[in-house]
């Protein structure tokens, strides 16, 4: 689950690190209020009006703004509020923007020019050890920065027995070419930082950039958090912050009726039972020139309800052109789950798209002759790669 800049801030700020302060607003009329509430706090006169969308490069598509005076916050924000925000990290159609993080300016000028980092914390899955990976290049995609200067990318693994040590926030802050006060702020911000993942059971951070402001303070400046899914359960208050208007429509109403269904691309609907053999089927549409449009492992109960919900959630995704079952009835007897397929199919009435069934396991044969007995466009097979033949036939 991700949270929005302005959530991730705020939580981090709770854990110490300092950040750069800004209120949230959803009308022009709020975005003023809070730029004069700023100004009393901060005491600074620009301020930087911010989208707040799930999806990163914002400044590029115009979703980030300076405002130099209350008139221009109050026209900048009827403007990013309720505009389909495009980024290079967006679809097309782009992000409707439902409010606005009214932020100080942090940019100001000073003794020194401020300066741009990049610092994510993340799991590097072949050590199974967290890692924190930090650039001099902040500001811009990190991705660019690892192809053209992968040197300038550096890691720094931590043990999980012994935590984070002063050595390598201190290192860090040399690496990257601090001194003084800013090395002193850098080592208590990666500490803050590393605190603030580990306490949230959090999958990923990615601040970019860290700014070093004109006076040697060291804030962030953008925030992305990544929650792990699975340890909600013990952060309800983080677990309270979920948007849902910012997740996918069909994923949101498939975990209410718990279903593992996860959108993609392609136009090949998939229906499957576990997430090994829903991973496997998967792969095989592909290696058949074909394109999963999602993943649902539909679990061990698939009766006449459970597949009638399944078609019906595959179906709301317009790109569908076929739909493959795939499921193994190893304590689920097939013939139940292709009396199922059948039944649904009738009481829905309005399937219009060819449907392939495997059906594996406990009764396959008896299931098999349900299906074909039909009369309906649904197709047998047995064999897992004729499934997928007769997937890219019917496709063709
Ligand atoms: P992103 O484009 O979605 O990654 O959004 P960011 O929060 O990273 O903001 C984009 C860019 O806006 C930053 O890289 C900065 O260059 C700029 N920016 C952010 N805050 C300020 C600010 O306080 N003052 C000024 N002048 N620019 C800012
Ligand atoms: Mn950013």
């Amino acid at each position: 689950m991700n949270l929005h800049e302005y959530q991730g801030k705020e939580m981090l700020a709770s854990f110490g690190v300092r950040i750069q302060r800004g209120i949230v607003a959803t009308t022009p009329a709020e975005a003023v209020a809070a730029a004069k509430k700023l100004t009393e706090e901060t005491g600074t006169g620009w301020h930087v009006i911010k989208a707040q969308v799930h999806a990163g490069g914002r400044g590029k598509g115009g979703g980030v703004k300076l405002a130099k005076s209350l008139e221009q916050v109050e026209e900048i924000a009827g403007q990013i509020i309720g505009m389909n925000l495009v980024t290079p990290q967006t679809s097309a159609e782009g992000k409707k923007v439902h409010q606005v993080l009214i932020a100080e300016d942090v940019y100001y000028p000073g003794d020194n020019e401020p300066e741009e980092y990049y610092m994510s914390v993340l799991l590097n899955r072949s050590t199974g050890r967290n890692m924190i990976m930090y650039s001099t290049e902040g500001g811009m995609d990190i991705e660019t920065v690892a192809e053209e200067t992968p040197h300038l990318i550096f890691t720094e693994e931590i043990n999980p027995a012994t935590g984070l040590l002063p050595f390598q926030t201190r290192k860090i802050a040399f690496n990257l070419g601090l001194s003084g006060t800013a090395f002193k702020e850098m080592t208590k911000f990666v500490a803050s930082l590393y605190k603030a993942y580990v306490s949230t059971d959090s999958s990923l951070f990615e601040i970019n950039p860290v700014l070093k402001t004109s006076d040697d303070k060291i804030m962030a400046v953008d925030s992305k958090v990544s929650l792990d899914e699975n340890a909600l359960f013990r952060h309800k208050d983080l677990a309270a912050l979920r948007d849902e208007r910012e997740e996918n429509a069909v994923e949101v109403e498939a975990k209410a009726v718990g279903l593992n269904y996860v959108d993609l691309d392609g136009n090949v609907g998939c229906m499957v039972n576990g997430a090994g053999l829903a991973m496997a089927t998967m792969d095989l549409i592909k290696q058949a020139g074909g394109e999963p449009a999602n993943f649902l492992d539909v679990g061990g109960t698939a009766d006449a309800e459970r597949v009638e919900i399944a078609f019906d959630l595959i179906l709301k995704d317009p790109n569908v052109k076929a739909i493959l079952v795939n499921i193994f009835g190893g304590i689920v007897r097939c013939d139940r789950v292709a009396q199922g397929i059948v039944d649904a199919y009738k009481n829905m009435g309005n399937i219009e798209v060819p449907i392939i069934v495997r059906l594996q396991g406990t009764n396959a044969d008896i299931a098999k002759e349900l299906i074909d007995n039909s009369g309906l466009d649904v197709q047998s097979a047995v064999e897992f790669q004729e499934a997928a033949d007769k997937v890219q036939a019917v496709l063709a």
